[in-house]
């Protein structure tokens, strides 16, 4: 099936993107790098009557370090976080997530900022943020917003994000020592959509999480920061309190039924999944920021 019949308007810069995007309202979308914008619209699961082009914008893309914080442009390619020093160093978490990340081809044109304003729910990048305390900085033409990660995804295919604004950059706070990270997710092929996928931050001292953000994937309608991980926090990690952890973390989750897999296998593959995470982080302090994995 082709697309609808559609316009389509290259933004000269990001004043000029806002101004079509409030001139237009609902009937446009915004096109970064095209990989799911064109199969939905080729599928006619939407059909905008203007595509708002951004894949030109040079100040939308890129990745610096700014104090202790790392900024990555939206229309910045996933190609391009596989393969950033600063993403290595300052968010290893990210390095090893975008190899889950579709196939080659869907990681030299997806960008970040694409992939967050999309929102599914078993993408594994709206789960990296979660696990990493990400600021969503969002530009509309009253200014700009700064949205916590969690607040930012709303439901599946749906975030906080209104149909006039730009998502601009991402704001990740700098891996301190002694962060460790951890990602695992079930799919039925590498580089399919996760049946069941974890995103997990922490800092540990000694044998002890002093924090911990655990970002669950495909297991609801939006990505979960678990809050079962309070349960793992400043205590002896025994397993009776792994096993407390992993009961808690099945009442809050709440996945969907589909041809995929059921509800409650989804549920148990959490608990695997939190099982797994837990020594593996806890084995596997990074010595430094920068230091390996
Ligand atoms: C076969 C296939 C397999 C895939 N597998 C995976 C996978 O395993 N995991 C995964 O996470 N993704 C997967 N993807 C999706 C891929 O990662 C996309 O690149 C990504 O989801 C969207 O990024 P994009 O830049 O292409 O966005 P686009 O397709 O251009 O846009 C996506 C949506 O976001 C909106 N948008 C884009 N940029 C902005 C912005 N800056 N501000 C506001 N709104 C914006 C658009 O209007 C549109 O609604 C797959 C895609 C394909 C085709």
């Amino acid at each position: 099936m082709k697309a609808s019949a559609f316009a389509y308007a290259r933004a000269t810069s990001v004043v000029n993107a806002l101004e079509l995007l409030v001139a237009h309202g609902d009937k446009a979308k915004v096109l970064s790098g095209g990989q799911s914008l064109m199969p939905a619209m080729n599928l006619r699961l939407i059909s905008p009557e203007l595509i708002v082009d951004i894949g030109e914008l040079a100040e939308l893309r890129g990745i610096a370090v700014r104090g202790d914080v790392l900024i990555i442009g939206a229309l910045t390619r996933h190609v391009d976080l596989a393969r950033s020093p600063e993403i290595a160093a300052h968010a290893p978490l990210l390095t090893e997530a975008i190899a889950h990340v579709a196939h080659p081809a869907i990681r030299n044109r997806g960008t970040l900022g694409g992939s967050l304003a999309h929102a599914d729910p078993a993408s594994e990048l709206p789960a990296c943020m979660l696990a990493l305390h990400a600021t969503i900085v969002v530009r509309g033409q009253a200014g700009e917003r700064r949205i916590a990660a969690e607040d930012f995804f709303t439901g599946i295919y749906e975030t906080a994000l209104s149909a006039q604004e730009l998502l601009v950059a991402v704001e990740l706070p700098l891996a301190q020592k002694r962060s460790a990270h951890f990602f695992c997710e079930f799919a039925r092929r590498h580089g399919d959509y996760a049946i069941a996928g974890l995103a997990a931050q922490a800092t540990v001292e000694g044998d002890v999480f002093a924090d911990l953000r655990l970002a669950f994937f495909a297991v609801g309608d939006r990505p979960i920061l678990a809050r079962a991980a309070k349960k793992l926090v400043n205590v002896a990690v025994t397993p009776a309190v792994l096993s407390d952890a992993s009961a808690a973390l099945a009442e809050e989750l709440d996945p969907l039924d589909d041809q995929q897999a059921s509800a409650s296998m989804r549920r148990h593959l959490a608990k695997v999944l939190l099982a797994r995470c837990v020594p593996a982080l806890l084995g596997r302090t990074q010595p430094g920021a920068g230091g390996p994995a």
